[in-house]
């Protein structure tokens, strides 16, 4: 097996019938990209920038982010670039940023909440990763989006980014993409009015499963009911694949579900035209698409989304994925 995975590292991720899939990585540092290179991954669908506020006593200034996301860029090597705006709170605490105890911390004041509410902050990111995109391509994801106001708010401080930056003179690139992460339901249920926002959508599974299920990815008394195959989940999941598709916007998911072997033919016979993943999960996502084709991941969708339970999915899956 070892073996197999080596040979179709390298090769790209197209079905026996000719459907071309894009592999990404998930990265939160530069240095996590000379595996995404080993592994052939086609560049990054996610990168978690917390690491660069972690562990620390101060937010790292303009100069200091630019530096760490310019950094990624360059190891990239040309390859896409995914970069999400900063995603504390909940279960990620800065020693230095004051965030009062919460009843319901995965609930309450995190990720784009914080951004919106602390523009000042907001704006030093998105200067750094604009600047970044002056030397490769970079795209910029906003996570936690709840509703339509939240992304046209973050996309207004963008544009007051971008006014920053054209009058100090300094270079950015005039084709940075714009998305959001889709890991709320109602996101999801609404993608249909968000996809006129946005470049693309990917898809987090890991919040969009806790949300939608009302089950704390972190309590592992409850894990049994953590359940990505659950037909409520897959619907949504569905729902945002086909409206990406009819509003001609680019759907990727970069939750831990696109690194699952049990669900790629599902994932795939849905239309998800990018997975993004750890490195190291790549070869065999790669090879599975490699020797199935798209019409048999079709028929396995329809299968599957008939069925209703998850322990129905999964057993079916199971019997496919051998
Ligand atoms: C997700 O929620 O699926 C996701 C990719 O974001 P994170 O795991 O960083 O919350
Ligand atoms: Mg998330």
């Amino acid at each position: 097996q070892a073996e197999v995975l080596k040979e179709v590292k390298d090769k790209p991720a197209i079905t026996a019938d000719g459907k071309r899939v894009t592999l990404f990585a998930n990265i939160s540092s530069a240095e996590d990209l000379d595996m995404v290179h080993d592994n052939g991954g086609e560049g990054v669908g996610l990168f978690r920038t917390e690491m660069l506020f972690m562990d620390r006593d101060t937010f790292p200034d303009e100069e200091e982010q630019f530096g760490f996301y310019k950094k990624a860029v360059l190891q990239a090597k040309g390859k896409p670039i995914i970069i999400r705006t900063i995603d504390i709170g909940g279960d990620k605490h800065l020693s230095y940023f004051n965030l009062l105890p919460e009843l319901n911390p995965f609930l309450g004041y995190r990720a784009i909440r914080i951004s919106l509410d602390q523009e000042g902050l907001f704006m030093v990111q998105l200067k750094a990763i604009l600047r970044a995109s002056a030397f490769g391509p970079v795209s910029i994801m906003f996570p936690m989006i709840s509703n339509v106001k939240e992304i046209r708010d973050a996309k207004l401080v963008l544009n007051k980014a971008k006014t920053a930056l054209i009058e100090a003179g300094i270079a950015f690139s005039d084709d940075v993409k714009v998305g959001m992460m889709i890991e709320i339901p109602s996101a999801a249920v609404t993608a249909d009015i968000l996809a006129k926002e946005v470049d693309f959508f990917s898809i987090g599974t890991n919040d969009l499963c806790q949300y939608t299920l009302a089950v704390d990815r972190m309590n592992e008394k409850i894990t049994h009911l953590y359940d990505p195959f659950n037909p409520g989940v897959l619907r949504l999941i569905l729902n945002v694949i086909e409206q990406g598709r009819e509003h001609n916007i680019h759907v990727g998911m970069c939750g831990e579900m696109a690194s699952d072997p049990l669900a790629t033919l599902l994932l795939l016979g849905m239309g998800l035209a990018e997975f993004s993943m750890s490195a190291a999960s790549i070869p065999t996502i790669k090879n599975i698409m490699i020797n199935n084709t798209e019409v048999r991941a079709k028929q396995v969708c329809r299968q599957v989304m008939a069925m209703d339970s998850s322990d129905k999915i999964i057993a079916y899956l199971k019997e496919i994925t051998q």
